[in-house]
């Protein structure tokens, strides 16, 4: 151990200094912060939100999860994932509706209590994306659920996700 520590001692720090950001990098989290700063006003306790993949490929999943980071960090903000929504506010679409899932997404909704949120997130959830409507799939998700706010985007970013997440909050308030 006393190796170990020596040459510890002797060769220091090696990591290089961290950069500084780039204009774009620091506009985009001057943004988020806002975003942050925005939702933790308006939303004072919590907000839960289920997310149900309606028949997506999953890269709007993506940019969800990395909504759960240490950067964006909604917990921070009380904002958390449910897994069943019973305890849900916000109910958050991606993809196309698979006729498969359709079902499962009526019933998801039906379970939440009132008032409830419904979020497209996604250009598939939006508008049917690149799969569009057909034998296999209804399409948006307004066709099948009453949906408050759409989030544009092939895959949206988790700071867009977060502003339409912030306007369908603000259209409860
Ligand atoms: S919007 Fe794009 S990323 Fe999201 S499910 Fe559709 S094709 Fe995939």
């Amino acid at each position: 151990m006393w190796k170990t520590l020596r040459q510890i001692a002797r060769v220091g720090r090696i990591s290089e200094a961290p950069t500084e950001a780039s204009a774009p990098q620091a506009q985009h989290s001057a943004e988020t912060s806002r975003i942050q700063a925005d939702l933790l006003r308006l939303l004072g306790r919590a907000l839960v939100i289920r997310v149900v993949d309606a028949g997506s490929c999953n890269g709007c999943e993506l940019e969800i999860n990395a909504l759960s980071n240490p950067y964006y960090n909604i917990e921070g903000l009380g904002i958390q994932f449910a897994a069943s929504p019973r305890h849900a506010d916000l109910l958050l679409v991606t993809g196309p509706v698979s006729r498969h899932m359709e079902l499962a997404l009526r019933r998801t909704f039906d379970a939440m209590p009132d008032p409830k949120l419904v979020v497209a997130a996604g250009d598939c959830a939006c508008h049917g994306g690149v799969f569009g409507e057909g034998y296999a799939t209804c399409g948006r998700v307004s066709a099948v659920l009453p949906v408050d706010v759409t989030v544009p985007g092939c895959p949206p970013s988790p700071a867009v996700l977060l502003q339409g997440i912030l306007r369908a909050v603000q259209r409860r308030v």
